[in-house]
């Protein structure tokens, strides 16, 4: 599942793959370096059991 982000510089829709995540790259557009974000929007969350409950 590909990951959605915006140019950092541009603000430019793009796509990258799960490999990429966390890489950089230059933006299409612009042509700037731009980091692919890790995708976090997995339901896997490693919330850590602090006994809290909500
Ligand atoms: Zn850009």
């Amino acid at each position: 599942m590909p990951i959605q982000f915006k140019c950092q510089h541009c603000q430019t829709g793009l796509e990258a793959g799960d490999g990429l995540a966390g890489k950089k790259g230059a933006c299409p557009n612009c042509g700037k370096e731009i980091t692919v974000p890790k995708d976090d929007s997995k339901p896997q969350s490693e919330k850590k059991k602090t006994g809290k409950k909500d």
